[in-house]
């Protein structure tokens, strides 16, 4: 199976005190791969260093495409301020492809149209971002890193300050996607029973410079029964490594 991120050795420290170290990571294609740790232990460093947004002091990341080139990986956040204010939803899922010189203009449109179909968003894409629930505008960012076809997408708590109706149907919603599109995903969240619904695999972090303290492989089809007493067994495991 072909290997979409390969992290070695990786460091990163701020005002010398160390954030990641000797950290090692691997994510294979199609995988749902999610991170918990403490608040400060470096999960959103981690991902801003895969998506490039930030350089490692140490180390190597590497993403890959099919075929063994350089891959891209995107970042969703968890705040709703990510989408332009001024740009409509349409222009908001069309702009980036521009500036990566993706596609002719055509096709730009067809593909952004076919994202919102596919994020399965039903609202006007005439509409500005404030004029948009929390959840629609996180359907707009997903539009909108999908169209940029990622060989993966990181999300930063993206679903955290969704209400908890509205973040179940999201998490839904985000493994149809996965499932169609054959995504790799790595999810950062402080939601255990999150974690434990939509992943594969679940990496849970020490403090700020511990690196990873479990690795946890899950079973089965996801999402996974909030309710069952296998994944109530496995949060309690998990809650009192945190
Ligand atoms: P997490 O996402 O696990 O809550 P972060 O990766 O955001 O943690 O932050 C890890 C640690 O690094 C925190 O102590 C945070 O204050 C610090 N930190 C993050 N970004 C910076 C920065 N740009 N400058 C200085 N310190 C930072």
């Amino acid at each position: 199976m072909s290997c979409v991120l390969e992290i070695q050795g990786l460091g990163k420290s701020y005002n010398s005190v160390d954030i990641l170290k000797d950290f090692d990571l691997k994510l294979i294609r199609g995988e749902v791969l999610s991170i918990l740790g403490p608040s400060g232990c470096g999960k959103s460093t981690l991902l801003r260093l895969i998506a490039g947004l930030e350089q490692p002091e140490e180390g190597s990341i590497r993403v890959e495409a099919e075929h063994g080139n350089t891959g891209k990986a995107f970042m969703i956040f968890q705040d709703f301020d990510q989408l332009f204010p001024w740009r409509t939803v349409l222009d908001n899922v069309i702009y980036p492809m521009g500036i990566r010189k993706i596609y002719s203009d055509k096709e730009r449109n067809e593909a952004a149209l076919e994202m919102l179909d596919m994020v399965e968003y039903k609202d006007s894409i005439s509409k500005y971002p404030h004029q948009l629930s929390g959840g629609m505008k996180q359907k707009v960012a997903l539009a909108r890193a999908l169209c940029l076809n990622p060989d993966l997408l990181l999300m930063d708590e993206p679903f955290a300050s969704l209400d908890a109706q509205t973040r179940n149907s999201m998490q839904e919603l985000l493994l149809r996607i996965w499932k169609r599109k054959g995504l790799t995903i790595l999810f950062v969240t402080h939601d255990i029973y999150e974690a434990l619904a939509i992943s594969d695999r679940i990496l849970v972090m020490g403090n700020k410079g511990e690196g990873i303290k479990t690795r946890m492989e899950l079973e089965g089809a996801k999402p996974r029964n909030y309710g069952s007493p296998e994944l109530m067994k496995l949060w309690k495991e998990i809650y009192e490594l945190l």
